[in-house]
């Protein structure tokens, strides 16, 4: 049976329920899923506020082992999760398979991060002699029960342990999860995995609990309620930026770490096509159509020189990305808006669309590109927005000095690509310095697609990207979101 988890208990209250989706056969699956009561959701806010104490000071040794459990206890379970991760995302068990690797492996990233002596410690300094000049111990504390929202297109790696929640308990903050309403099976397995990993140790059972809606209102009443003290939340603009809003209404305002989408760009200069058009094409046509193009980083929109070598790589660009395969999307809405963002561009610009022709595929992400000039592109909003699938926009520039201004309109992105020579980065250092305030990550000749998870890793960047570029959502660094300085002052 499907429920609430809350405190390691099944809770199935209310009458309102939901059914999860199957994109592949384009219906309804036969789960069922209760939506949380308020009296719900009131038990799990009061259990992790309970619980916020003991375990923010609990040894960050035994959060180690806690994170090490939840990893075997996934192992242990990955057949059945990979069952519900494919029927309700329409993704193949080859990326179930990456994914998996990817978030059993962050726990451990985590692990040993917890095993770092010290590792809370920021600083010290140490007082005189005389007693005149204190003595200082600056810390990370953590900040307080965090409510985790995860991303429809990572329904492993950025939903219910994914990591945000990994990088919340390593910190020692309780979660509640709300659970993405079209995966929620795969939610609630997560969640009983991570439950049954909480049972083997001493921590109160209170510091993971995970809700179920299809609508809004589960998120709010988290949100706005004064126990909450931090939000991780991984989706679209719309979302995260709906969430942060309501945040920053309390009465006392939290944190909200929203990682929204991004359309981000790659500036192709005109040297470097040259050599590199072949390769370059065949990497970008897998990076914008690979999974039905549902990722953050993937490359929205190029920048491309108006020359003879410019419109051979959009040629070689194009022909390959019409060969990639076409894959279903994830959910009828998501589809939905796929069509929906394309046509307003091709409503409010006279480009010309480059697209696969319609297969049999069931909601099919069918890919395309739409060229452009950046002339264009300076005048017309719509070019610079999101479309979450397999599409890109192209713009031809004339100059460099071009190139700038719409570089300058763009506005703040997950990542920014460049394909230039060496001597077209030195030569344009002026551009490089508009970029470096553009973007989180800047990756020069390769892909944008694939995030890996290390402490160098950087996955935010400037608003509407994230709501708080200061910070990542991917790697060990992400735990700082969810800790704050504390000086500890004495006079010996
Ligand atoms: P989404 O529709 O924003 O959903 C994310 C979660 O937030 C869901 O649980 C959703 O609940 C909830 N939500 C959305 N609007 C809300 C509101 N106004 N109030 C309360 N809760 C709200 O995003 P998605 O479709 O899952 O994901 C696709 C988007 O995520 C793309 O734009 C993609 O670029 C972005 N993304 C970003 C990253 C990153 O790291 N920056 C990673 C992956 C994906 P409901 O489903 O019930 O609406």
């Amino acid at each position: 049976m499907f429920g609430n988890q809350i405190a390691g208990k099944i809770s199935c209250e209310g009458k309102r329920i939901f059914y999860s989706f199957n994109p592949s056969l384009n219906q309804q699956n036969t789960s069922a899923f209760p939506i949380a009561t308020n009296e719900e959701v009131e038990h799990a806010l009061a259990i992790s506020k309970n619980s916020f104490y003991s375990f923010s000071s609990s040894k960050p040794s035994d959060r180690s082992k806690l994170l090490e459990l939840i990893a075997e206890e996934l192992a242990l379970n990955k057949s059945i999760i990979a069952k519900a991760y494919c029927k309700e995302s329409g993704l193949l068990l080859s990326r179930f398979e990456i994914e998996f690797k990817r978030t059993y492996e962050q726990l451990f990233l985590f692990s040993n991060f917890l095993k770092t002596p010290n590792f809370e410690l920021l600083s010290e300094t140490l007082g005189d002699q005389k007693n005149t000049l204190p003595h200082l111990v600056k810390k990370h504390v953590s900040i307080g029960p965090i409510v985790v929202f995860g991303a429809s297109n990572f329904p492993l790696a950025y939903s219910t342990i994914g990591g945000d929640t990994v990088s919340a308990l390593a910190a020692g903050c309780p979660v509640i999860v709300k659970a993405h309403p079209f995966h929620p099976e795969t939610s609630f397995l997560v969640g009983e995995a991570i439950n049954n990993a909480i049972s083997k140790t001493n921590f109160s059972r209170g510091i993971f609990s995970q809700l179920f809606d299809n609508q809004y209102s589960v998120a709010h009443k988290l949100v706005l309620d004064n126990r909450i003290k931090g939000v991780g939340f991984t989706g679209s603009y719309i979302g995260g930026k709906a969430l942060f809003d309501l945040a920053n209404s309390r009465t006392i305002p939290i944190p909200v770490f929203a990682e929204m989408g991004s359309v981000n760009p790659v500036f192709v200069f005109p040297n470097s096509l040259q050599e590199k058009s072949e390769e370059w094409s065949s990497l970008f046509s897998k990076s914008i159509t690979n999974d039905a193009g549902q990722f953050c980083t993937k490359p929205g929109l190029f920048f491309i020189p108006r020359s003879e070598n410019g419109k051979r790589f959009v040629s070689m660009l194009s022909e390959k990305l019409i060969q990639e395969p076409s894959f279903t999307m994830l959910h009828p809405s998501i589809h939905f808006n796929f069509e929906k963002k394309k046509q307003e561009i091709l409503d409010q610009s006279k480009g010309e669309l480059i697209e696969k022709k319609e297969s049999t595929v069931i909601l099919e992400g069918r890919q395309g590109l739409f060229v452009t000039s950046a002339s264009e592109f300076l005048e017309i909003e719509s070019l610079e927005k999101e479309v979450f699938g397999p599409f890109a926009v192209i713009c031809y520039y004339e100059t460099i000095n071009q190139l700038k201004e719409c570089t300058e309109k763009i506005s703040g992105q997950l990542t920014a690509t460049i394909l230039a020579t060496q001597e077209e980065l030195i030569e344009n250092q002026s551009f490089l310095f508009l970029i470096n305030h553009l973007a989180g990550r800047i990756i020069f000749n390769n892909v944008p697609t694939g995030v890996r998870v290390c402490k160098s890793m950087h996955h935010g960047g400037p608003f509407p990207a994230t709501t708080d570029s200061r910070y990542t959502a991917v790697g060990s660094d992400s735990i700082l979101r969810f800790m704050r300085p504390i000086v500890y002052q004495d006079n010996y």
